[in-house]
């Protein structure tokens, strides 16, 4: 035979190799392939079984590394503080108010939105932690006695969840999809939060509420894009209200009739032409971190442009029209956000390792 016979049978011989039947360890199903990929399928199990295997000891070794490096560092300081100090930040000086996210509306979200909502309370208290001019307290309560239904609003897929009923000792903050969440990020870590109080039973209705042991509540705000109302200034004493809630403006005036069912007053942050620079729905739905974002925003420049140029992302700044019509942005911003809600894309400044600030102006 001569190279030319030999160069033209080869590939031919290939082709018909015979296909192997295996079983796939993922799935536990017999398939057939060829031998090459039967191999590839099988080496890559045996890796992943072996990295499974190792986990456990991959992770005390990385524990390991990290306390070396930290007791490394620690030398290190002993040794030559001026050189190995970390970076003083500016003390912060809390802003003297508290904030509460409702976070009565568990029953109204899908699963991911819960997820969602979840996801955005951690960035929120990163904001407020990191920020120079944090609220003295940040607040997350749950269900009350203020139901859904009666405000008139039916759970997605019409609640084919099942739901602590609200408004009895049951329905605790760690028990709905949200607390539950945060009960398993981090083994629980939100418990240990500085200047966040997790009010567990009673919803914000408790909240409005004289405690023996507390200080009078003093007066409050619903936030909501739903109102005539334009808050001016954040005062000091004072508890502003978020909905807590991603539901990608499915509700509409869902906080608004809350709201007013609680006999609370609502005010919308000053989203207009002076502030923002440009034409936007005054109504525009934010979604939880924004406007948190932007109310830190605020008690660190003390200026609502500077706040609202922050928290807004520059998306919705870029998509904004003259006659932005409100629920059809609205929603499709919503959606949007919802992905990047974890993200600190709307991050204030607070969030950026310098703070990004201002010094705050003098009152
Ligand atoms: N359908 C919900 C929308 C939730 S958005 C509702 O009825 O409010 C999450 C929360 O962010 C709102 O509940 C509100 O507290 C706050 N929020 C959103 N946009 C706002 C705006 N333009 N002004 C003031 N608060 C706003």
């Amino acid at each position: 035979m001569g190279d030319d016979d030999a160069a033209a049978a080869a590939p031919a011989q290939r082709r018909t190799a015979p296909p192997v039947v295996i079983t796939d360890p993922r799935t536990g199903r017999q398939v057939e392939m060829t031998k090459t990929a039967a191999k590839k399928l099988l080496k890559r199990a045996a890796r992943e079984e072996k990295k499974e295997a190792t986990k456990h000891e991959r992770r005390a070794k990385e524990r390991q590394r990290r306390k070396e490096r930290r007791a490394q560092l620690r030398e290190q300081r002993a040794r030559d503080p001026e050189a190995h100090a970390p970076a003083p930040r500016p003390r912060a000086v809390p802003f003297r108010a508290r904030v509460v996210v409702d976070l009565g509306f568990d029953d109204l979200m899908t699963a991911d939105e819960a997820t969602s909502l979840a996801a955005q309370l951690g960035y929120l208290y990163g904001v407020n932690r990191t920020s120079a001019r944090p609220f003295e307290q940040l607040v997350f309560s749950g269900a009350g006695t203020t139901s859904s239904a009666s405000l008139g609003f039916t759970p997605p897929h019409s609640g084919a969840h099942a739901f602590p009923p609200a408004g009895t000792a049951e329905s605790s903050l760690f028990a709905d999809r949200v607390g539950q969440h945060m009960e398993h990020k981090n083994r629980g870590s939100w418990r240990r939060w500085s200047r966040v109080h997790l009010a567990e039973f009673g919803g914000l209705e408790a909240l409005l509420r004289p405690q023996a042991d507390a200080p009078p509540p003093g007066p409050m705000v619903y936030l909501t894009a739903d109102t005539d109302r334009t808050i001016d200034v954040l005062e000091e004493g004072t508890t502003y209200i978020i909905g807590g809630i991603v539901d990608r403006n499915r509700y509409k005036h869902l906080c608004a009739k809350k709201a007013e069912a609680l006999g609370i007053p609502t005010a919308r942050l000053p989203i207009d032409l002076e502030h923002v620079g440009q034409h936007m729905n005054a109504r525009k739905v934010l979604t939880v971190n924004q406007v948190f974002a932007i109310l830190v925003g605020w008690t660190e420049t003390r200026d609502w442009k500077a706040a609202l140029q922050r928290g807004l992302p520059s998306r919705k700044l870029h998509t904004a029209t003259a006659e932005g019509d409100a629920s059809a942005d609205a929603s499709a911003d919503a959606s949007a956000d919802a992905s990047a809600d974890a993200s600190p894309a709307g991050s204030p400044a607070g969030s950026s390792p310098d703070g990004g600030l201002s010094a705050p102006s003098p009152v």
